[in-house]
């Protein structure tokens, strides 16, 4: 296989959430395959422009809070002044809410599955109908999590949220994979990020997690870069309705 299978030049891609963590480090791992950025973030990425742009390509800020979805349309549209449209989606904002599920509020529930299921699956729709109208190829990438293919403990809302999105990307590919569109999804297991800040600083839990992980570390930001740009490229054009776990081993224990 040629390295120009992952060459991403001259193609553009919607990063939601990547001011920080996980998003942060695909953003940077599709930039240095050559990617323009359209980062869609609450606060300014300055941090992420910044590395971004260090590596030679086009980078695009979107304000756009996506715990409902009237950002959405302006989100491709500034995409398609910019840079022409998007070739790629990485639905990566997320948020988690903790608490015993008998003590859950409704609240946690909804806001947790407006941001992680709700809006993905509305910019996912938009990014599907620009691509069709426009006849280009698309690419979503979808995080799901380790909690796509297990319960968890404390977090329903989250779980809900990330077994839809397992589900959902297997429906978006059986729709859309004859219309041009890859749609996949990430599986990251456990990554120091703020997302695991809470399980990082209990002793006990921290302990119990890092023993199961064969890789025997946390993984970080930068690991989903690889696995980000291969589902980017031109590399995985036959994959279709996938989640990829990029977990250090833990689903293998
Ligand atoms: P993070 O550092 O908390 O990043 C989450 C990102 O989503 C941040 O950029 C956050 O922006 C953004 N976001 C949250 N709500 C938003 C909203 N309403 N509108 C726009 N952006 C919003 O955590 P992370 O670990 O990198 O999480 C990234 C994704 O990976 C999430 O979908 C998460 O569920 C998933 N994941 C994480 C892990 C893990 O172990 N860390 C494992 C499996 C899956 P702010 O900075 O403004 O809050």
């Amino acid at each position: 296989m040629s390295a120009s299978f992952f060459d991403l030049s001259g193609k553009t891609a919607v990063v939601t959430g990547c001011n920080t963590g996980l998003g942060q480090g695909m953003a940077l791992g599709l930039a240095a395959a050559g990617c323009n950025i359209v980062a869609v973030n609450r606060r300014a990425p300055e941090e992420t422009q910044r590395r971004v742009e260090a590596l030679g390509v086009g980078f695009l800020a979107v304000d756009a809070d996506l715990a409902s979805t009237a950002p959405i349309d302006d989100i491709l549209a500034q995409a398609e002044a910019r840079f022409g449209g998007a070739d790629i989606l990485v639905n990566n904002a997320g948020i988690i809410r903790r608490a015993d599920s008998l003590e859950f509020t409704e609240q946690d529930w909804d806001e947790v599955l407006d941001v992680n299921l709700k809006s993905l699956f509305f910019l996912s729709q938009a990014f599907a109908r620009a691509c069709i109208d426009g006849q280009r190829r698309g690419k979503i990438i979808n995080i799901a999590s380790m909690l796509s293919f297990q319960g968890g403990i404390r977090v329903p809302s989250y779980t809900a949220s990330k077994s839809g999105v397992l589900g959902l990307t297997r429906l978006m590919a059986n729709e859309w994979a004859a219309r041009g569109i890859n749609v996949n999804a990430i599986a990251p297991g456990y990554m120091a990020t703020n997302n695991t800040e809470a399980l990082r600083h209990d002793p006990e839990r921290s302990r119990e997690i890092l023993g199961r992980i064969p890789a025997g570390r946390w993984g970080g930001p930068e690991d989903l870069a690889g696995a980000a740009v291969f589902l980017a490229s031109s590399a995985s054009d036959y994959v279709h309705g996938h989640t990829l776990a990029v977990d250090g081993g833990w689903l293998a224990r």
